[in-house]
């Protein structure tokens, strides 16, 4: 990295100018509500394009975050700070297995690689499928199965059939657009996750506390 300036190189959309519409709120998730409140300009004459720093307001729960971005040929490059690290903590519990891919998906995410982030999302349905032992075939029998098994709940099911699909999937009639199926996907995996694996590590430990096992 040459310049910090760089950590605004992250996300893209088309236009002259940030839209606040392309923002995720770090705390909150709400999209597209930010108020901006600051904005500073650097005009260091070596670099070939202007950067700016825009402190925003979430509309939804009033944090402040900060947005390095640049414009070049209608093309304007973005990074929210803080990154939504809080979502995507990594749980020490999980196996290594659906760790890595996680992580993976996370990175895939980061470089806008979507339909990656997609594929190791339906990677990670699939191993956790197996911790439980479940083999078929078919995301949708998947998940049937882990609902059965009273693993997850129906409407947790019923968004993972929509979200991980083949075909890019279709929320009120619309074609999602695919970094927006991306962070869904990823939502999904992080909810899937929590229910199979992290919820159910938690209930262990509380009881083994509450029978005096550990302290
Ligand atoms: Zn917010």
């Amino acid at each position: 990295m040459v310049s910090w300036w760089e950590l605004g190189l992250v996300r893209r959309h088309t236009g002259d100018e940030l839209s606040p519409a392309v923002l995720r709120c770090p705390y909150c998730s709400a999209q597209g509500r930010f108020d901006r409140v600051f904005r500073a300009e650097n005009n260091i004459s070596d670099l070939k394009h202007h950067h700016y720093v825009d402190v925003c307001k979430c509309q939804a729960c009033g944090n402040h975050c900060f947005v390095l971005w640049s414009e070049e040929k209608r093309e304007v490059n973005y990074q929210v700070y803080p990154q939504d690290m809080h979502r995507h903590e990594v749980i020490e519990d999980w196996p290594e297995a659906v760790t890595s891919d996680y992580c993976a998906a996370l990175k895939a995410l980061m470089n806008d690689e979507f339909d990656t982030v997609r594929v190791m999302s339906r990677r990670i349905v699939d191993k956790v499928a197996l911790q439980y032992g479940i083999t078929c075939k078919g995301l949708d029998l998947v998940l049937d199965e882990m609902r059965q098994k009273g693993l997850i709940t129906l409407a947790l099911a019923d968004w993972g059939k929509v979200l991980i699909v083949e075909e890019p999937a279709v929320i009120a009639g619309k074609p999602l657009p695919i970094e927006e199926q991306a962070h869904e996907a990823l939502r999904f995996t992080r909810m899937l996750l929590d229910q199979t694996l992290t919820i159910p590590n938690v209930i262990s430990l509380y009881k083994q506390r509450d029978m005096g096992k550990i302290v």
